[in-house]
């Protein structure tokens, strides 16, 4: 019912949990945009579009979970954008646009399973991304009103 989703927000440092050694980085959200979440956009795998700064919109698939490092109290918001960057954008305003979900958070018996999961989301994502009614997102004002 809250999707499509429009949000913005810093990027700022996770807690280094290697997705980036997994070639599959994660940009996190600060909490303030964490707690705007409306309520009933629940935990699980989100898929749309995101762009960085001024740049280019792309795919993006996002993770909404329980932050273990809080002790659970904490959701997180984590976007992989599917791109290849130069370089890392700490720091750089990342705006996202929530179109739809994929699955809900699940538990992985080994990291290979984790990965193999992660692939076929990103392959999901691109898929329902192609449709007319998605791709007009991409175009939408949201991405060229840059605070
Ligand atoms: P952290 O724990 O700090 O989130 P990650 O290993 O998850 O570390 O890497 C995330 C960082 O990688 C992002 O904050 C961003 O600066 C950078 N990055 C580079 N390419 C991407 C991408 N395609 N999607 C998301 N983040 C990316
Ligand atoms: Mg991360």
């Amino acid at each position: 019912k809250s999707l499509p989703y429009f949000c913005r927000g810093e990027v700022i440092r996770g807690f280094g949990r290697g997705s980036k050694d997994l070639g599959i980085p994660t940009a996190n959200f600060p909490d303030s945009v964490v707690e705007h979440l409306p309520a009933d956009i629940g935990t699980g795998i989100y898929y749309g579009w995101a762009c960085v700064g001024g740049g280019d919109v792309h795919k993006m698939v996002m993770s909404i979970g329980w932050n273990p490092y809080y002790k659970n109290t904490k959701k997180s918001m984590e976007t992989h954008v599917i791109h290849t960057f130069k370089e890392d954008f700490y720091g750089e305003i990342l705006s996202v646009v929530m179109v739809g979900y994929i699955r809900p958070e699940r538990g992985f018996s080994s990291l290979d399973a984790l990965i193999t999961a992660i692939h076929s989301d990103i392959e999901e994502a691109e898929r329902r991304l192609d449709l007319p009614e998605h791709r007009k997102l991409q175009e939408d004002n949201f991405f060229r009103t840059f605070p």
